[in-house]
């Protein structure tokens, strides 16, 4: 294996656990990450000695507070090889930053004109959309995936036309796990003049991401599925864009002046982090990254893909499963979404948790995808840096026993 997953596992205390009498086995990484003891210390030391807010005191815990949180800025901006620090603001997670483009776009759509996503969108990439087709008249398009969940590229090229305004895309799917050609997409959007924004919930913890080969106009992400804590995120944007476009927060730390009826904006990237930030959560973030760096982001991301190797075959050689996404291993990351035909995911998901084994059921905020492929609802293991191939075969032996448990063949 790429990772020596014995070292790793001892940096994840939490992991080192009984649960319903079995050893924990967590793949469950896709909903939230685990947190290194590293990015614990980080954060519990911020608080033991240096909390105090940001940008504001002339005092010395304030200075420290500050300089920790531009720090992490910096880490960020180079982790996803953003051209400048201006362009990485700190948010509360991708829900929040594809809420807040929806917002800042507003101005720049008219009635017919059109909004497209795809059929594999979580709900954080839908339903700001929807609402924002509903503010200006615009519409809400959908561009097909085919019998194996992969973007239907003759169809994207169909419904890219010059009434697109905005092509928002995951870069790696929640439930199917396939890659998603975001620059290719990219590159089409920009021809009719349209913005490009993807969401990489689950790529950036899983892969080295540049936000300037991809050349999007927009990028969203979170920290707490990297490592990190939870209410952090980052909102990527083109230098250009964030300049001219209005903030959508109003209130401290992101104002130049204040008068009695009207205000002027601070610069980047303050003019969007309006009110006291995330400090903890940000700095925690940058922890995070050092702590993934120091891994290798191609090292996890072949310490993932070998576990997809060596899992999808075993997987979909046992009768009666139902895996959705790319049946290519190479093509499939390590969130695997199934079914045991004729067992409930929830039935599944507790007959695993009597084995220790944490996974997912249910809709996965994707109901359009799940509606799509024709699924109430599906069971879903996510892998990551910390899994191994023992797990992933404690993995196989549950389903079998589950299988038996219920009598199915
Ligand atoms: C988790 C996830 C989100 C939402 O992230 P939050 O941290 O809950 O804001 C959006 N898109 C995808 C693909 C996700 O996996």
């Amino acid at each position: 294996m790429t990772l020596n997953s014995e070292k790793i596992r001892k940096d994840f205390k939490i992991l080192d656990q009984i649960v319903n009498d079995e050893p924990l086995i967590y793949l469950d990484s896709a909903a939230t990450s685990q947190k290194p003891q590293a990015v614990l210390d980080v954060v519990s030391d911020y608080y033991l000695h240096d909390n105090s807010n940001v940008h504001r005191g002339v005092h010395t815990l304030g200075e420290r507070a500050t300089q920790a949180y531009e720090a992490s800025r910096d880490k960020v901006r180079a982790f996803i090889n953003a051209g400048d620090r201006r362009q990485v603001i700190f948010t509360r997670g991708t829900t929040t930053s594809l809420n807040f483009i929806a917002r800042m776009l507003e101005g720049r759509l008219d009635e017919g004109d059109e909004i497209l996503i795809t059929y594999m969108e979580h709900h954080s990439n839908v339903i700001p959309w929807q609402e924002l087709a509903k503010r200006t008249g615009a519409k809400l398009r959908y561009i097909e995936l085919d019998s194996e969940g992969r973007i239907d590229m003759d169809d994207a090229r169909a419904k890219i036309t010059s009434a697109t305004k905005i092509v928002s895309v995951a870069h790696v799917s929640n439930v199917l796990g396939v890659v998603n050609p975001v620059k290719e997409l990219g590159e089409l959007a920009h021809a009719v003049g349209a913005y490009m924004i993807s969401d990489g919930a689950q790529s950036v913890p899983h892969m080295s991401v540049d936000v300037q080969d991809l050349d999007v106009d927009f990028y969203a992400f979170s920290g707490h599925k990297m490592c990190a804590p939870t209410g952090i995120g980052v909102l990527y944007g083109r230098l250009s864009l964030l300049e001219e476009l209005d903030p959508v927060e109003f209130g401290g730390e992101m104002i130049d002046f204040v008068g009695l009826q009207e205000s002027t904006w601070a610069a980047l990237p303050s003019k969007f982090e309006a009110g006291t930030p995330n400090i903890a959560g940000a700095i925690g973030l940058g922890a995070a990254i050092d702590y993934l760096n120091d891994l290798g982001m191609d090292n996890i991301h072949d310490h993932e893909q070998e576990i997809v190797n060596y899992l999808l075959p075993k997987l979909q050689a046992i009768p009666g499963i139902e895996i959705y996404g790319p049946s290519d291993p190479a093509e499939h990351t390590g969130v695997i979404a199934f079914n045991i035909i004729g067992l409930h995911p929830h039935d599944v998901s507790s007959a695993f948790d009597m084995q220790g084994i944490a996974v997912r059921a249910g809709h996965h905020c994707a109901q359009p995808l799940l509606k799509y492929i024709d699924q109430q609802s599906t069971a879903r293991a996510s892998f990551y840096l910390y899994n191994t191939l023992d797990e992933a075969d404690k993995f196989i032996e549950a389903i079998l026993a589950t299988k038996e448990f219920f009598g199915l063949k």
